[in-house]
């Protein structure tokens, strides 16, 4: 048996699944998962020894790079002056000036340690702040794993074609309606029907959660007309796409201002901070000011915000998202060309540091052509590549993550790899 297997047998004795977080069990993509013992830069390594270049960087915080000096430094500086208070520290101001500075949309912001507890925190802000109830999300979007965003969410879920989470009453599922991904046109007929009793729209505006399947401007632009016409609150959760697919994230790009914003991953740099901010006049609802209820332990913990201040910096270098956008732009291409010479139905697209691919012929623009790629062959090339030292996502329906340590000798050995994967899978 290799590390890797005894670790996992091991694992599954105490942990169910062997696993802390669902997808890391390779359910989708079959086979043993690898333990990882370091990384640096654009690869880690696991418990054979084996090197591989990440393509996940920690599901998008390692935008940096692995074990970055700076961000390692800051973390070690923190630590050595206490790890947590439960009072405030001047980090956390700095922290949320700096949000506010980078978002424009978030004029006061919150921290707290999780994705989940972000979107879960915002949306019970909107329902407070609006004195309704209804919430709409859109088939395959993700928000993390509160009650009420269980009802058909995308990632793990999709992976094991499981629409809902048992353990979440009927009764709160019912409170969030479910619509298609970019179709203007059937939100807007929602909105005539029910419009004033919708509290807020949640939507990934740049979608990471179902493979990567950026929102069109017209959705975009009906989501934002439509709840400022019948006074819902529009969330953009950026957790995934903020401070990734641009610095100030995908409304940066698309030009639309969300009412809330949902933050995490790149702004914790790879520890426990997320956030949740907004218009001032929303955020004044939230305790201690307001009766939203909100509160953590950790949150704004002093090391994770280091981490984060130290990876904020890092990512506002000039040039910094060119070149993080030309090196994935990079990788996309020369994986298509390569796909291409083999005769295989493959596509990718790429926003800033964020890429998908997809086996099938052309880029798919909605949830329902998203299930139609090919997902016995892209688990095949999954294999290909993970047995050659490249590491993606473990599931058809990830996003992948490119970093700054990407450099061009390591997009050319992915390229070179990802020849002889897709030549295998032609045989
Ligand atoms: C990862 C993610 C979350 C959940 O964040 P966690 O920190 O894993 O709880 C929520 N929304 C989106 C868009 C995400 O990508």
């Amino acid at each position: 048996m290799s590390n890797n297997e005894t670790l996992f047998a091991r694992a599954q004795r105490s942990t169910p699944g062997g696993v802390n977080s669902p997808v890391r069990a390779f359910r989708s993509v079959g086979g043993t998962p690898r333990f990882i013992t370091h990384a640096d830069g654009a690869s880690f390594w696991d418990a054979d020894g084996k090197r591989y270049i990440d393509y996940i960087g920690s599901w998008g915080p390692a935008i940096v790079g692995h074990a970055h000096p700076d961000v390692v430094k800051a973390v070690q500086e923190a630590a050595a002056r206490g790890l947590s208070f439960g009072a405030p520290t001047e980090g956390e101001i700095l922290m949320a000036e700096e949000i506010c500075r980078i978002v424009p949309s978030i004029e006061q912001v919150r921290l707290v340690s999780s994705g989940t507890e972000a979107a879960m925190s915002a949306l019970r802000l909107a329902r407070g702040a609006t004195g309704r109830d209804l919430v709409i999300k859109f088939e395959g979007c993700y928000h993390g794993h509160a009650d009420s965003m269980l009802v058909k969410a995308g990632s793990g879920l999709l992976t094991f074609g499981n629409p809902t989470s048992s353990g979440v009453p009927e009764d709160f599922a019912k409170h969030t309606m479910v619509l298609d991904y970019n179709n203007p046109t059937q939100l807007d007929e929602v909105f005539k029907k029910m419009g004033n009793q919708v509290a807020a729209v949640i939507v990934e505006p740049v979608a990471g959660n179902m493979n990567l399947l950026p929102a069109t401007p017209e959705f975009l632009k009906a989501m934002r007309d439509l709840c400022s016409q019948y006074g819902a609150l529009l969330l953009f959760d950026e957790v995934m796409s903020g401070f990734r697919v641009a610095l100030g994230g995908a409304q940066s790009l698309y030009g639309i201002q969300p009412d809330m914003t949902v933050l995490g991953k790149v702004i914790g740099g790879g520890l426990p901070v997320a956030a949740f901010g907004g218009r001032a006049d929303l955020m004044k609802h939230l305790a201690p000011l307001g009766p939203v209820y909100q509160a953590g332990t950790l949150s704004g913990n002093p090391v994770a915000v280091a981490a984060g201040m130290a990876t904020l910096k890092i990512i506002q270098k000039p040039g910094f998202y060119e070149n993080l956008t030309k090196q994935t732009r990079k990788l996309i291409d020369g994986l298509s060309a390569q796909a291409a010479a083999s005769g295989i139905a493959f596509c990718g697209n790429a926003v800033g540091g964020m890429f998908g691919i997809y086996f099938k012929d052309k880029i798919p623009t909605n949830y329902t052509e998203m299930m139609t790629c090919n997902k016995d062959l892209f688990n095949q090339f999954f294999h290909a590549m993970l047995d050659e030292g490249v590491y993606l996502a473990p599931s058809a329906f990830e996003a992948g993550f490119v970093s700054a340590a990407h450099d061009d000798a390591v997009i050319e050995q992915t390229i070179s790899i990802a020849k002889k994967a897709f030549a295998k899978l032609s045989k």
